[in-house]
């Protein structure tokens, strides 16, 4: 498998805080890789700026043989890098279509975004039932559906998640892994930042452990779930 993401040596400050101190990592296309550390290890702020929405001030970010460490966010999506932010941010005065239709705003003709809302929805009955409901009237679920529906609509090659599980009841955090687990069974590469490591480590093939800005321990899945650091400080419950 070849690598669709590389991140080498990053760093990157609040002001004077340096938050995310010389890490480095990789994902490799068809994988899922999971980013899993405590509240304020880093994780988000290692997603914003690869996804370009945080400046970094040092280190290199190498997507699809390309530097994009300084590229806007954008200019990304139209490269087949998506990002669902944490705390979803969908617009909650736009139908849950007009949503889906925002983030087709890569796509040239219209029967691709035809094909592509049909995707959704075959993917997410949900949202095909509620197509004219306001997304601030959803349930937590269902926008972090919304959400990431909307980001599909670009037919990225990599989806970069960010706490897809948060707040959400445990019906609806298994119903969202499996939907990660069947978005990345049709092809697309998944990096996924979690704070229920428990679950991320049981659909990801390989995860870092992020630690105060710092990788501390990196592996497979599989190995990180029996892992006695990890299962004490990440996978008790
Ligand atoms: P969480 O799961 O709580 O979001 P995280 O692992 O994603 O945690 P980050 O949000 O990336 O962690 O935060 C990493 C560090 O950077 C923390 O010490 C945090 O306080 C700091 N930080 C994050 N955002 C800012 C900001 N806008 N200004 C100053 N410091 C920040």
């Amino acid at each position: 498998m070849d690598e669709l993401l590389k991140v080498t040596d990053l760093h990157v400050y609040y002001g004077m805080i340096h938050a995310i101190r010389g890490i480095s990592f990789e994902v490799k296309r068809g994988e899922i890789v999971t980013l899993i550390g405590a509240n304020g290890a880093g994780k988000t702020t290692t997603l914003h700026t690869i996804t370009g929405l945080l400046p970094s001030s040092g280190g290199e970010v190498v997507y699809n043989g390309q530097n994009i460490t300084h590229v806007p966010g954008y200019q990304l999506v139209r490269r087949g890098l998506a990002h669902v932010p944490e705390g979803r941010r969908v617009f909650s005065q736009l139908s849950v279509l007009q949503n889906l239709e925002l983030g087709a705003f890569t796509r040239r003709s219209k029967e691709e975004k035809a094909e592509s809302l049909k995707e959704i929805y075959r993917r997410f009955p949900r949202l095909a039932e509620r197509k004219n409901q306001l997304a601030g009237t959803l349930s937590g679920g269902e926008q972090q559906m919304l959400a990431m529906g909307r980001a599909l609509m670009s037919k990225p090659e990599m989806l970069v998640l960010d706490e897809p599980s948060m707040g959400l009841s445990p019906i609806y955090v298994n119903e969202i892994f499996d939907i990660i687990k069947s978005i990345h069974e049709s092809g697309t590469t998944v990096l996924l930042v979690e704070q229920n490591a428990k679950k991320a480590l049981s659909i990801a093939n390989r995860a870092y452990v992020l630690e105060t800005g710092t990788i501390r321990l990196s592996g497979t899945a599989e190995e990180l779930l029996h892992n006695a650091e990890v299962k004490s400080a990440y996978l008790s419950e």
